[in-house]
């Protein structure tokens, strides 16, 4: 049972202040709030009569500040030989997150050989990643919250 969370509802620290009529553009990544959320819509249909001010997106400052929601470790003599495939569907993964929900992506992947490590900007992401990956290649994957439920340590091994 995936555990879906609105980011409105989660009080996000990176929730710009903002006032109903406006609207903000990342001017990073292009990603629009209003409605007190952030999509990919185009801005042209929303800024009739409103503000419109830039302001980095959560998912743009995040990877700016190393600031992950997720951190994924895979592991594993299976990892190595299949690591080109593993990291193409985590990429898949990340174009598909990223057109429901914008602020769903990688701030980071770190190859260490033997190990792959990968930041993401939501802790909703990194376990989306987890499942698809057991989904797609087995193996086993623990999911570890804490702080408050809002970051997550995922670690797959197989
Ligand atoms: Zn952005």
């Amino acid at each position: 049972m995936p555990i879906r969370k609105n980011l409105a509802v989660h009080r996000d620290p990176y929730l710009p202040l903002m006032g109903p009529k406006e609207v903000a553009v990342c001017p990073t990544c292009g990603a629009v709030y209003h409605h007190k959320r952030w999509s990919m819509e185009s801005l042209p249909a929303l800024v009739k009569g409103r503000t419109v001010r830039s302001a980095i997106c959560p998912a743009c400052q995040k990877g700016h500040d190393s600031f992950p929601g997720g951190i994924i470790t895979l592991s594993g003599e299976f990892l190595v030989p299949n690591k080109e495939q593993i990291l193409h569907l985590v990429r898949n993964e990340e174009a598909r997150a990223k057109r429901i929900n914008p602020l769903d992506r990688i701030i980071s992947i770190k190859d260490n050989l033997k190990s792959v490590e990968i930041q993401t900007t939501s802790d909703r992401f990194a376990q989306r990643i987890g499942m698809e990956i057991q989904r797609a290649y087995k193996g086993d994957v623990t999911y570890n919250w804490s702080r408050d439920d809002k970051f997550i340590r995922v670690k797959w091994h197989r």
